[in-house]
């Protein structure tokens, strides 16, 4: 009996992983169809600045309309279109498609942004990546300083000589660059002093309790003071709520961006938000917002 029910036991743990097995493959399929037909929406969250609470860019966050399961958050695809090398094609999507929104946005009088665009660890190490990324500003027309790249620590850690070379070529460019979720990759930080990069951005983890729990509140104070004495911008991810965005405030954080501000959301919807603040569609360029 006890065999028999170790041996159930068993059958329903290769089932499990049989399942989970198809489940990804299923899903690669999907993705694949996606790609080909281009069923992916960037939605757009902004950035905000700390002093005078002026938007001054955008992140574009990348969602799959997925013909069943209805929108599906990046979390539950990227990592798996890493592992199969379908990054690649969304990757170009999402530049270029960012790209394009911000010309629009532009062009339609709803202010001149920059637009923050993650960058997956292996499109970065592709040989072509400039000159994609330089293709993919002729193409569809924006600025370089209208675009920034959010790389993680692991990213530039992997291989730091190369990514200081080509991280000196997009500055050469004119496009900034960000450190995104910082603080997770247990990084050395004396990296950081030799990198040519604008900005980092603290992850969400140590935002989240930074009003209540001590070695959060530390951790935070201690990156933006050392990310000021290197001459780096600090934004902060993932504020939710008043009491982070005023302690964040009171010890120097330059940009805000959090649910506390404003969603994500699709581009019918951020003209809707900026008309709200005040932009005047069809007046051409004339809103100029800073971009720092
Ligand atoms: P991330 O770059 O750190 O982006 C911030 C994530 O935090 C977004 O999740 C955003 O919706 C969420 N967020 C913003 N404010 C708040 C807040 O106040 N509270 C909470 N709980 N969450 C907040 P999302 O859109 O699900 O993206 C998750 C991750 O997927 C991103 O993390 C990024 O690493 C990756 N990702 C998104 N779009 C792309 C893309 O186009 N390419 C690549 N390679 N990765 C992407
Ligand atoms: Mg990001
Ligand atoms: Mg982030
Ligand atoms: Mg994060």
């Amino acid at each position: 009996r006890a065999k028999q029910k170790g041996r159930n036991a068993w059958e329903c743990f290769t089932s499990d992983i049989n399942d989970e097995v198809s489940e990804r493959m299923a899903l690669r399929n999907d993705l694949q169809e996606a790609i080909e037909a281009e069923n992916f929406e960037l939605h757009y969250q902004p950035l905000l600045a700390a002093q005078g609470g002026q938007v001054v860019g955008f992140e574009a966050l990348v969602r799959w309309k997925h013909p069943v399961k209805g929108y599906l958050s990046p979390g539950l695809f990227i990592p798996l279109a890493e592992d199969t090398g379908q990054i690649g094609p969304i990757s170009e999507w999402v530049l270029r498609q960012a790209c394009r929104d911000m010309c629009r946005l532009a062009a339609k009088g709803y202010g001149r942004y920059r637009v923050s665009v993650n960058l997956s660890p292996l499109q970065f190490r592709r040989a072509n990546f400039l000159s994609n990324l330089q293709q993919a500003l002729l193409e569809t027309g924006l600025s370089p300083d209208c675009l920034e790249l959010e790389l993680t620590e692991g990213i530039l850690m992997s291989d730091t000589a190369a990514a200081v070379e080509t991280l000196h070529r997009l500055r050469d460019m004119g496009v900034e660059v960000s450190i995104d979720d910082f603080g997770t990759g247990f990084s050395s930080l004396s990296y950081l002093k030799q990198l040519p990069i604008g900005k980092i951005k603290i992850d969400r983890s140590f935002v989240r309790d930074v009003t209540v729990n001590r070695h959060d509140s530390a951790i935070v104070q201690g990156i933006i003071s050392m990310a000021h004495h290197l001459g780096l911008l600090v934004v902060a991810e993932g504020i939710e709520e008043a009491a982070q965005r005023d302690f964040l405030a009171a010890h120097g954080c330059d940009v805000f961006q959090g649910f506390f501000f404003a969603r994500p959301m699709p581009l019918e919807k951020l003209k809707a938000y900026l008309t709200q603040r005040g932009a005047v569609p069809g007046q051409g360029d004339s809103l100029s917002i800073p971009l720092d």
